[in-house]
């Protein structure tokens, strides 16, 4: 079935087909006709397969097909989402799929003034794309009323009802009206949450895709052994043998990320940071930059593994494995979306080895390892540009990881 063939708004068609959407992808065909139905739906589909969409063409066409627009008496459906990139991200694509159309999406988050984005409530919006922070606090100012709430979407659901966000979850949806409808999406849950999710509707029907190979068929991912210290000459190599590629790095700390970035730097590669202590416009100018390319390397914490869609990124690197395994799924996932293909590879040291273990149970698979010889080995540290690459750096950083180490073992 072809989007042309959808009971859906005309205006909505042509938009998708400038998308250069022409038919749904598996999620969009199974969960758009159940949202138009008005069903609460728990949807899990991997990376990069179309979960905004398949929100977003459904919701765009039920509020469009109001006689009236009562935009003015408030908002008709919240997003929540986990980060400012992501939402940001999301209200462009609502904005594509609703270019002439009677809805008005908008999006609120924080590190940035709230003047501007008070101003434009007032205006009046249909769909609040929102990370809680800044919902929550326009609520309690009384800026955003959400009394007249249809539709609650929660992306990346499984984090958004997980320990960092649950309460502010419960409490958003306090202020809800209990007649409505509730939609979660992701790449991955577990059972855990997924009460919880089913603790927050009435009738929710489970939509799953591939549910037994979390990580998206287009992505080629693999392992390989090397020393904590020796990683950046891994990386170093990486990049220099793929000077046209893009590629997304990342690391378990934002101190490590201005690590590595500096590191780089060193060996004369250029490269920038994504990480939650920089401020918000640094984050969207470092961001922009590797999505246009200006930028071929983004050295990123998991602030920005989960939702983000950036094309052809060719490579995503796991410099240090990720420490909840189903970070992995969505690390490598920044590759090989809608159609395009992608390689991930994982830096594993032997303090990581539990870890990566961590992440085949998740997956329910080993994860296929890269075979390199000593002599391989060798001449990447050969090969390196670094010419500080001495001893008492070395040290250093290993001080550096072990007090780390232990931290996290005393939490
Ligand atoms: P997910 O949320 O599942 O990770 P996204 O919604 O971010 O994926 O979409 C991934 C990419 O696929 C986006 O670049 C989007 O434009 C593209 N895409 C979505 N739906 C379609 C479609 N029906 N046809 C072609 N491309 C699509
Ligand atoms: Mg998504």
């Amino acid at each position: 079935m072809k989007f042309e063939d959808y009971r859906i708004a005309s205006e909505i068609k042509k938009n998708l087909v400038e998308a250069g959407f022409k038919k749904p992808t598996d999620i969009q065909f199974k969960a758009i006709p159940a949202i138009l139905k008005g069903e609460d739906v728990l949807a899990i589909a991997q990376t990069g397969t179309g979960k905004t969409a398949a929100f977003a063409i459904p919701i765009v066409d039920v509020l469009n097909s109001r006689k009236v627009s009562s935009r003015a008496e408030g908002i008709k459906c919240v997003v929540m989402v986990p980060t400012r990139e992501l939402a940001i991200q999301i209200t462009g694509v609502f904005e594509k799929i609703a270019k002439h159309t009677k809805v008005k999406a908008f999006s609120v988050f924080g590190g940035v003034e709230q003047g501007p984005q008070i101003a434009q409530l007032e205006k009046g919006i249909d769909v609040l794309i929102s990370t809680p922070g800044r919902m929550f606090d326009l609520v309690s100012q009384g800026h955003i009323k959400l009394n007249l709430v249809e539709m609650l979407v929660l992306d990346e659901a499984d984090h958004m009802l997980d320990l960092g966000f649950i309460k502010d979850i419960q409490d958003l949806v306090k202020h809800l009206p209990k007649n409505r409808q509730t939609l979660f999406f992701s790449a991955t849950i577990n059972e855990k949450i997924k009460k919880l999710a089913y603790s927050l509707v009435k009738n929710a029907i489970r939509i799953q895709i591939s549910p037994n190979n979390p990580v998206a068929r287009n992505i080629t991912h693999s392992v390989a052994f090397v020393g904590m210290d020796d990683k950046r000459f891994f990386l170093e190599r990486v990049i220099k043998e793929n000077p046209e590629s893009k590629i997304l790095v990342f690391v378990r700390t934002k101190v490590r990320a201005e690590r590595v970035c500096s590191a780089l730097d060193r060996m004369g590669l250029k490269s920038a940071t994504l990480h939650g202590d920089k401020e918000q416009a640094d984050r969207l100018t470092a961001l922009n930059e590797f999505r246009s390319g200006k930028v071929k390397v983004l050295v990123a914490t998991d602030i920005s593994s989960r939702g983000i869609d950036i094309a052809n990124v060719d490579y995503v690197i796991n410099y240090d494995l990720p420490e909840q395994p189903e970070n992995y799924v969505h690390r490598v996932g920044r590759t090989g979306r809608g159609t395009q293909k992608g390689l991930a590879v994982s830096f594993c040291s032997p303090e990581e080895k539990a870890l990566l273990e961590e992440i085949e149970v998740y997956l329910d698979k080993p994860v296929e390892v890269v075979k390199i010889t000593s002599q391989d080995y060798s001449e990447t540290l050969d090969f390196t540009a670094d010419t500080t690459y001495d001893l008492n750096a070395l040290m250093k950083e290993v001080e550096d990881y072990e007090g780390s180490r232990k931290k996290k073992k005393k939490k």
